[in-house]
């Protein structure tokens, strides 16, 4: 007998049909004899729906009320997943976060959980109930409702794993399983057999949904064996693993990308000691984080510095330094969220000398302009025009020899 979570994505829960499918999915297991809890997220384009009518209730909205909002989705199919397992003569019984509870900080929006007490449910999983879980959301510290941020069910389900101990975290979503690439922009891209969690990590903090990067992390810590799979194929998916489980390994696994970034450029600071101080320093204290950097020096004592943050901060980034102007002493500033970061990433690297080089090289050959560049031990990341996403990802998905025989 074993213990199993399964989470099910929007896509899989997108109608009655589909949720009466996950039932008869779940109920396998149950039947297998195993003990279960499932993770719902909302049904597809819901929690969309929901955040954009708090923007147009308010734009500059209370966050609290936001998660209040968003976090209602995932009752929905809670409850109806609960039913359709009634249905098929199934006990089970569903619960919200504040009723387990899953409690969390107070980072309305994108709170972190501290804890799960599972106790209630280990009793009822024991008597062979199926627990189902409403994903993405937290009680917090005040005991209003909080949300983990998009893709947030993931977390969720990963973090009762870990707290359940469970033998294994199945992730059901509209792929079968982690590919080299993003399977919808690249028709070559290969389902991976396995993956470490290093390059998932790296994976999803580039930019591939496939799981939330706090998913990951927090499997990687607790040593949680996660599976991603598809909802709608009988088949096994891509199992997150440890570095030594995995026998021939590529140098580069996979290529991710991130629209999510938007670049600004400061023009002509003056170059001298604590410049970049002076325009980094405020956007920390405004919680604006900065991911890739680039300094230009020119001939007249004043040096060009581009960085990257997020789109969504954007806005807030250039009026919090165009308030500094005077101080910083910059000619102008330029925005641009007409810009798309691609990451090549893989384990391999650390061993391996070259594979920037055969980024830039590949991207050159397509006549594709660099406008900044970043690395870590086992990613190089560029930034390019957005126009070019699809030409960069399928070329370079040749080039570092990923594309899928046939
Ligand atoms: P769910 O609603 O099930 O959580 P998501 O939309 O959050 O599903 O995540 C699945 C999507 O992630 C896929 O449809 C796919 O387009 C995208 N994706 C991006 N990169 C990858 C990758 N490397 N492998 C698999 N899927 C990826
Ligand atoms: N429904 C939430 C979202 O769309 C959480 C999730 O799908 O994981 O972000
Ligand atoms: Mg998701």
């Amino acid at each position: 007998m074993a213990r199993v979570v399964q989470k099910f994505g929007g896509t899989s829960l997108a109608d009655v049909e589909r949720i009466k499918a996950v039932a008869r999915r779940v109920a396998r297991e149950v039947e297998g004899g195993h003990q279960v809890a499932v993770v719902v997220s909302a049904m597809a384009g819901v929690t969309d729906c929901l955040v954009g009518w708090t923007r147009e209730t308010s734009r500059l909205h209370d966050a609290g009320e936001y998660d209040v909002v968003v976090s209602t989705g995932e009752q929905v199919t809670a409850g109806l997943v609960a039913l359709a397992l009634q249905n098929l003569g199934i006990d089970a019984r569903s619960w919200l976060a504040w009723q387990i509870p899953i409690r969390t900080d107070d980072v309305h929006g994108k709170a972190r959980i501290h804890s799960i007490e599972v106790a209630e449910l280990e009793g009822r999983l024991a008597l062979g109930q199926v627990a189902v879980v409403a994903g993405f959301q937290g009680l917090g510290l005040h005991g209003r409702i909080t949300t983990l941020g998009r893709g947030g069910s993931d977390t969720s389900a990963v973090a009762l794993a870990a707290a359940l101990k469970a033998d294994r975290c199945d992730i059901f979503t509209d792929v079968d399983g982690v590919y080299t690439s993003d399977p919808r922009i690249v028709a070559k891209a290969r389902k991976l057999d396995k993956i470490t969690y290093e390059e998932m990590l790296e994976m999803a903090s580039q930019g591939a949904k496939v799981l939330q990067t706090r998913s990951v992390a927090m499997a990687m810590n607790h040593r949680v064996r996660v599976q991603v799979l598809s909802s709608f194929v009988d088949a096994p998916g891509t199992l997150v693993v440890d570095e030594d489980e995995i026998v021939e390994q590529q140098i580069v696994s996979g290529i991710a990308y991130s629209r999510d970034e938007a670049k600004i450029t400061v023009q002509k600071v003056p170059d001298r000691p604590g410049v970049a101080a002076a325009i980094f320093g405020p956007l920390a204290a405004h919680a604006i984080n900065v991911d890739m950097i680039v300094q230009n020096v020119s001939e007249d004592g004043r040096a060009d510095l581009t960085f990257t943050v997020a789109r969504t901060d954007l806005e807030r980034a250039v009026s919090v330094l165009q308030e500094k102007r005077a101080a910083l002493g910059f000619t102008a500033l330029k925005p641009d969220s007409n810009v798309v970061k691609i990451s090549v990433i893989g384990v391999g690297m650390r061993s391996h000398a070259g594979v920037a080089q055969q980024m830039f090289q590949t991207l050159f050959e397509k006549g594709i302009n660099i406008q900044v560049i970043s690395t870590s031990e086992i990613k190089v990341s560029v930034l390019i025009a957005a126009e070019y996403t699809e030409l960069a990802l399928r070329a370079l998905h040749t080039a570092y020899g990923l594309d899928a025989l046939g």
